[in-house]
């Protein structure tokens, strides 16, 4: 079996935290409905994870499947191949829980559902507030933040971080909160560069973490009708060519060299070594500077359907999307009956 290695960043709170992570968002049909078939490839790629080296897991509330990445790690220490000090286990608190008693509640739960007794991150998922009959419940973000601040100090969490924050929301958190986040995980990739959000967090000692780190450069993500980047443009095949590299490994690579973590998710198992085989060559300045060329701040993730609402984080986009989908709102066909 091929082991990958992979170096740590560090937080502003001293810990450290794996520069590659694995994600777990196995995301939704055309229906808008969670795709719970997933769930056992996830547990055996993720088990196929850790085997090699993988130290890092990002999941959220949402996703429905803590229970699984749970029953991952309590296998894995079992079998004596990590300890739990030896991973670094990222949650996310919904949007529907920003009532400050509602994030302590929220991060009980997570951790009873994957039977850990502390976590290493818990992020607040979006800046939105959002009931589960779809209201704008307009709770200010700073308020959620106290929350964080009390789970923290708890001990129930060892740090405590921002998700899909921009600029301005973030520097107004800087400005009134006692505990600075340590993360703020935003979509980049070689299209959304996000060149602005990444300079501020790195002036002000937040890791920048990259969710959709492909963006559409993956196959089952391509999309012609958008201006993104495909999986087999020229360009991209020549610069992978000349390292040996995938244009997979040279986006994630790119993005190491900016200072970003990553955290792509796959439930392939050649894709899991592949992504974090990065480690081991450098993109020289000429090639960076082609690279940063695709940045046309093209998003891929885009939940228009709450563009209206207080702290929507995002541009607008002149579309009429209003419904937001079920599964975003209600706990409903979770992955193991355990989710609530
Ligand atoms: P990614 O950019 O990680 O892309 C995932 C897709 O790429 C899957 O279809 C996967 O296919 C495919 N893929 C993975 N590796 C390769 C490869 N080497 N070659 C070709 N195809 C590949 O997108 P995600 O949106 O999943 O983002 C990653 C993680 O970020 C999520 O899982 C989640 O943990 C987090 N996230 C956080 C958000 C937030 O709001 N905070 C929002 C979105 C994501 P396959 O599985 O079939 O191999």
């Amino acid at each position: 079996m091929s082991k990958v290695v992979i170096p740590n960043f560090k937080l502003n709170n001293g810990l450290e935290i794996p520069a590659l992570g694995y994600g777990t968002w196995l995301g939704l049909n055309e229906k808008g409905e969670f795709i719970v078939e997933d769930a056992p490839k996830l547990v055996d790629a993720l088990s196929y994870a850790i085997d090699v080296g993988y130290r890092h897991i990002d999941t959220a509330h949402l996703y429905r499947v803590e229970p699984e990445v749970g029953s991952v790690v309590k296998q894995k220490i079992q079998e004596g191949v990590v300890k739990r000090e030896d991973l670094f286990i990222t949650t996310k608190v919904w949007n529907s829980e920003h009532r400050p008693e509602d994030v302590e509640k929220s991060v009980k739960a997570s951790l009873r559902r994957m039977g850990l007794n502390y976590l290493d991150l818990v992020l607040m998922h979006w800046p939105i507030s959002v009931s589960a009959e779809g209201v704008d419940e307009k709770i200010d973000y700073l308020d959620t933040w106290s929350g964080f601040e009390s789970v923290l100090k708890q001990g129930l969490v060892k740090a405590i971080g921002v998700s899909n924050f921009n600029v301005e929301q973030l520097t107004r958190l800087l400005a009134n909160c006692q505990v600075v986040p340590v993360v703020n995980q935003v979509e980049i990739n070689l299209n959304l560069g996000q060149k602005e959000l990444v300079d501020y967090c790195q002036k002000n000692n937040i890791l920048v973490v990259a969710y959709t780190p492909f963006g559409r450069m993956v196959p089952s993500r391509l999309d012609t009708t958008c201006p993104a980047i495909r999986h087999d443009d020229p360009i991209m095949l020549d610069i992978a060519k000349k390292y040996g590299k995938t244009v997979q490994q040279v986006a994630l690579r790119y993005l190491y060299q900016r200072g970003i973590c990553s955290i792509p998710k796959t439930l392939t198992k050649t894709r899991v070594v592949e992504n974090a085989s990065i480690f081991d060559f450098q993109i020289d300045d000429a090639d960076v500077a082609t690279l940063r060329e695709f940045d046309n701040n093209y998003r891929t993730v885009r939940p228009v359907f709450w563009q209206n609402f207080n702290n929507y984080p995002f541009d607008k986009v002149n579309v009429d999307i209003t419904e937001i989908p079920l599964s975003l709102r209600k706990w409903k066909n979770g992955a193991n009956l355990d989710i609530d």
